[in-house]
This record gives structure tokens, C-alpha cells and sequence, in this order.
């Protein structure tokens, strides 16, 4: 089975109840391809150098998603273009992109990257420092950035209910944020959970976009250098 194949099986099997995030980390310009002409336009990726090297190699009405770890010094390079970047994870990376944002006169999409695994290895918030972040001063100055709803990683385990319980607590964590800061931001609405491997749960518990990469181009070859 090939790339489109893959991908029309999974639209039909999400239908309209999440966005489909093309995670395409180490695959090729070709390959992209395959899934732009199946029609899909969101591609997420997690590096910086290798998402500014392909963004240029490709067609301009591609939704560009970053979600990896950012560090602050790299916002500028993917800032002009980037369409959402799922791992907002401080409040120093906040700044750094809302500085760019301006730089680049654009306001920059973003969810907050929360920690629900049990891994220590996992970035993101934690309720109690997200809602430090949101009351702050500083982050009240931000005028370039917009909070766009929450995303999270499940732990990578067979245990279903235990990464149905992790998925739930995004949820809720949404729920409290949406409460807390957002009820009057319409735009605050997105729940970004789901992978390969755990997207059906994800979407059982109310994801509305997931990210899916080996599902869709085959499993991922980190030896091969590109
Ligand atoms: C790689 C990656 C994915 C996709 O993983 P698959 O298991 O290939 O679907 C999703 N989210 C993040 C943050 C990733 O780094």
C-alpha cells in the first residue's frame, strides 16, 4: 500500500471529527509529494533545520506545523512561516516567538504543550505553571502570539488505560484553561493528542487534531543521514 492509500484510509477512518497532521520528520521532498497530490495540506515537523530546508522545496500552500521541542534562539528561522507550533512550553519560548512575530508583522499560532506522561523525558506545562504563565505580567504583553488550544503526548506504552487516562487529563486541562482564560476566545479550541499508535483513544476522548507520521509514509529509518 502506498502513501495515498494510507492516507484516504485514514481520512475516511477520522472523518470530521479531528485535522490530520502529516508528520513527515525525516521523510523526503518526494514523499511529501505523494501526500500533497492525495490532497492533504498539514504537515507537521520537528526540527528546525530540517523543516527550513524542505519548506522552501515545496508548495506554498502547505500548513506548516512545528511540534517539536523549540529551543528560544530557532523561533526566527521557521517564525515567518510557520502556521501553528504545537510546543509552546514556557513562557520564555512565548516571548521568543511573540518577538518574532512582530519582526515578522504576523501573530503566531500557538497551543500550550502540556506534560501528561509518565515519562520524564516529555516537555511541556503543568497545570499549576500554565496558569502562573497566563496570570503573568508578561505574558499579558504578548501581542504576537495566539493561544490556540493545548497539545500533549501520551506515554508509549501498551497500557490502554493508562494512555486513555492521560488523554482524558489533556482534556480536562483544556476544559480548565478554556475556563480560566479563554471562554471569551473563540479561537482557543484546539486539542492536539494522538499518534500512530494511540489515535483512536485520542479521538474516543476528544482530540481535534492528530499527528500522524509512520502510520501514513512508513516506519521512520534515522540511519539514513537526511
Ligand atoms: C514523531 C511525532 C509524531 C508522530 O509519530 P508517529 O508514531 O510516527 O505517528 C507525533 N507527535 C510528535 C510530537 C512527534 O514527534
Amino acid at each position: 500500500m502506498g502513501i495515498a492509500e494510507r492516507l484516504s484510509i485514514l481520512k475516511e477512518e477520522l472523518g470530521c471529527q479531528a485535522r490530520l497532521v502529516a508528520v513527515s520528520k525525516t521523510k523526503t521532498t518526494e514523499e511529501i509529494m505523494e501526500a500533497y497530490q492525495a490532497g492533504q495540506r498539514i504537515f507537521g515537523e520537528n526540527k528546525v533545520q530540517e523543516l527550513t530546508e524542505k519548506q522552501p522545496r515545496l508548495p506554498d500552500d502547505i500548513q506548516w506545523h512545528f511540534i517539536g521541542h523549540l529551543q528560544t534562539n530557532k523561533v526566527k528561522y521557521i517564525a515567518p512561516f510557520v502556521h501553528l507550533i504545537h510546543s509552546a512550553d514556557s513562557l520564555k519560548l512565548l516571548q521568543a516567538i511573540d518577538r518574532e512575530g512582530e519582526k515578522n508583522n504576523r501573530v503566531i499560532k500557538c497551543l500550550l504543550q502540556f506534560h501528561i506522561a509518565d515519562e520524564e523525558t516529555k516537555f511541556g506545562f503543568d497545570p499549576e505553571e500554565a496558569t502562573n504563565t497566563l496570570l503573568s505580567e508578561e505574558f499579558r504583553k504578548l501581542k504576537f502570539t495566539e493561544i490556540c488550544g493545548v497539545m500533549g503526548m501520551a506515554t508509549f506504552t501498551d497500557r490502554e488505560d493508562q494512555v486513555r487516562h492521560e488523554f482524558r487529563s489533556l482534556k480536562q486541562i483544556f476544559g480548565q484553561m478554556k475556563q480560566g482564560f479563554f471562554k471569551d476566545k473563540p479561537g482557543f479550541c484546539e486539542i492536539s493528542m494522538g499518534m500512530s499508535g494511540d489515535y483512536p483513544l485520542a479521538i474516543e476522548e476528544g482530540s481535534t487534531m492528530v499527528r500522524i507520521g509512520s502510520l501514513i509514509f512508513g516506519e521512520r529509518n534515522y540511519g539514513s543521514g537526511i
